[in-house]
């Protein structure tokens, strides 16, 4: 007998909850438990300090030989005497860390990774598009980057108050740090009794990766797919060009995976893989039209002007030079991808200002 498909798309699934204790905790502003979510698979929240996302859900696997992390945390003192206690609940020791793959290059992902490495000698894997970055250190490095970053925010027409506020280069940790094993897309990790592969996953970070285990129905998403909020997605001067066009794209091509749990790295567990990637399409279409609408309502406006004109989920005026760096850099990544669907077209100057995109006459049919 053969099964017959309709051809048409599989039901819509919706997202729910899965990760019912950890929802709790979040509710509860606590740290949720460190939880088995499947044989030999457990999440530890590892604690951000001063850090509204407040943990980030490290997972270890269970080798023969030893233990697999799947991120490994922020660098600060709570934070290792967290993942070392956490991986003491899985019936290890943090010294038997054989392995640690990097869903991408952010300090809550990455930062413990010297350190564990100096106590357990773990290979460290990651995409190359990230672990590239690791190189960029030196203070002529830095000195570049941040004269990177003061002309792309002079470009946005972003206040000097902004520009100069708050000096932060792209990746001032992992210094001297190189990475054992460069994970491409579809790679499978090499890790004995697991059915672990990379997917590529590029628009938070230029290297982001998820990675699926068919066999046990996971989806381990890292920041590409989280339950509640939207990851920033935004331009990095030299490093991500359109960021969000890749963004959009990963999620087409994550809304077509398997309907496996996802087991993000921030907040709790979900299912309806395909419903989450849907709802943040929709919510970045969301936000094309309301920046659309707004450069159409005040023509030659600086990315800067549609950014302090349009929603926040806070107050505009109330939030960092920091926020208001990334909010500006969001705009941006919005605007080139509004561009590149000829709905906005730029004026380059200093800074640079938007129109809304009419055809010309020779254009027209
Ligand atoms: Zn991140
Ligand atoms: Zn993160």
């Amino acid at each position: 007998m053969t099964l017959q498909t309709t051809g048409t798309e599989r039901p819509a699934a919706v997202q729910r909850v899965t990760g019912v204790r950890q929802y709790e905790a979040w509710q509860l502003g606590e740290l949720p438990p460190v939880e088995e979510v499947r044989p030999g698979l457990w999440s530890i929240p590892v604690p951000m300090p001063r850090n509204p996302l407040r943990y980030v859900l490290v997972y270890a696997l269970a080798l023969d030989d030893g233990l697999a992390l799947i991120d490994v945390g922020w660098d600060a003192e709570e934070s290792w005497r967290a993942l070392v206690d956490g991986v003491r609940q899985t019936g290890h020791d943090i010294t038997e860390v054989r392995y640690a793959a990097i869903t991408h290059l952010h300090p809550d992902h990455f930062g413990l990774a010297p350190r564990l490495r100096a106590v357990s000698g773990a290979a460290l894997a990651m995409h190359a598009a990230d672990a590239t970055l690791l190189g960029h250190h030196t203070p002529d490095d830095t000195e570049r980057n941040e004269a990177g970053w003061a002309r792309q925010l002079t470009r946005l027409g972003a206040p000097r108050t902004v520009i100069e506020a708050d000096p932060v280069s792209l990746v001032r940790f992992g210094a001297g740090e190189s990475v054992d094993i460069v994970l491409e897309d579809g790679a499978r990790l090499d890790l004995p009794g697991w059915d672990l592969r990379a997917i590529w996953t590029p628009g938070h970070t230029a290297g982001h990766l998820c990675f699926a285990d068919d066999s046990r129905g996971v989806l381990l998403s890292g920041d590409h797919m989280l339950p509640r909020i939207s990851p920033n997605i935004s331009t990095i001067p030299g490093e991500l060009v359109d960021p969000l066009h890749r963004y959009l794209h990963s999620l087409h091509a994550t809304a077509a995976l398997p309907e496996h749990e996802v087991l993000p790295a921030h907040e709790y567990r979900f299912s309806g893989v395909a419903a989450r990637a849907r709802g943040l399409l929709e919510h970045h279409e969301e936000r094309f039209a309301e920046i659309l609408a707004d450069v159409a309502a005040h023509p030659e406006s600086t990315a800067w002007e549609v950014t302090e004109r349009v929603t926040w989920s806070r107050p505009f005026d109330t939030m960092t030079p920091r926020l208001h760096r990334l909010a500006v850099r969001e705009t941006d990544a919005h605007l080139l991808v509004l561009a590149d669907r000829g709905a906005v077209r730029l004026l380059a100057g200093d800074p640079d200002r938007w129109i809304v995109d009419t055809p010309t006459e020779s254009a027209r049919p």
